[in-house]
């Protein structure tokens, strides 16, 4: 099932008011704001996937601290993305199951919240439509995302006529 255009905005003002709340700039340091969440991000080499989210107590609803477990060895803006994703899941998933028949609708509810954190949609396009001309790469670098994650977020925003 989609998401509802309510539940998209949501997620969207979520990641908004994270970003005003902590005063973060571009590009959105991820692990600054997990430690301000009280989310800890470990590293390891023997991941399965990207990476996920445990709470910590035996109550995971009520947990105060998470771990997110992360890949070590990928590349650093795809790291960035998986942390944004798992951050979303720490605060708002706690309590999903790994099985859930809910999981597909998680993964894109964090999926939105990882690019509306790592690219806002004000920020991209005021630096779309700065004074200086910018292509993809150059946007990529701004934000330290993927060109490729860069290129999707410039189509989805219709602005892939003013680059
Ligand atoms: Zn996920």
């Amino acid at each position: 099932m989609a998401l509802s255009p309510s539940t998209k905005k949501e997620i969207k003002l979520q990641a908004i008011s994270l970003i005003n709340k902590y005063s973060l700039v571009i590009p959105i340091d991820v692990y600054a704001l997990a430690e301000k969440l009280n989310i800890y991000i470990q590293e390891r080499n023997d991941v399965i996937g990207e990476g996920f989210t445990i709470p910590i107590f035996a109550l995971a609803k009520f947990a105060k601290i998470s771990i997110i477990i992360i890949e070590k060895d990928v590349i650093k803006t795809r790291k960035r993305f998986t942390i944004a994703h798992e951050i979303y899941h720490s605060l708002e998933h706690k309590n999903i199951s790994f099985f859930s028949s809910d999981k597909a609708k998680a993964e894109r509810e964090a999926n939105i919240f990882a690019t509306e954190l790592l690219m806002p949609a004000n920020q991209i396009k005021n630096s779309v439509y700065s004074p200086e001309a910018k292509n993809i790469s150059e946007l990529a670098y701004i934000f330290n995302v993927s060109k490729q994650a860069m290129q999707i977020r410039i189509k989805e925003l219709n602005l892939d006529d003013n680059i």
